[in-house]
């Protein structure tokens, strides 16, 4: 039986919560709860919304490395270089 969607009851998330899984949301490796979670909270968090489309952007620069770096080793360390440096997201007031 399928649930009104109307009637589920989807917790809500910190904007540190979204920090941690902005990269799973964009990896699609998020399960559907949290998923539907992110989605929600971006809707009506702008300060998270921007954070993640900024993270996008360079995730999405990042994917045209492979025409300047020779190895997805290399690839690999500068993505993870730059996703421990990154700064927290703004705090919701
Ligand atoms: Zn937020």
């Amino acid at each position: 039986m399928a649930l009104n969607p109307a009637e589920q009851s989807v917790p809500d998330i910190t904007c540190r919560e979204v920090a941690e899984w902005t990269s799973a949301y964009l990896d699609a490796h998020a399960d559907d709860a949290t998923h539907v979670r992110m989605v929600l909270h971006l809707a009506a968090c702008a300060g998270c919304e921007t954070y993640v489309k900024q993270i996008a952007s360079v995730r999405d620069m990042l994917g045209l490395l492979p025409r300047a770096c020779a190895s997805p080793a290399q690839r690999d360390r500068l993505r993870q270089a730059f996703f421990t440096r990154q700064a927290p997201p703004p705090s919701k007031t």
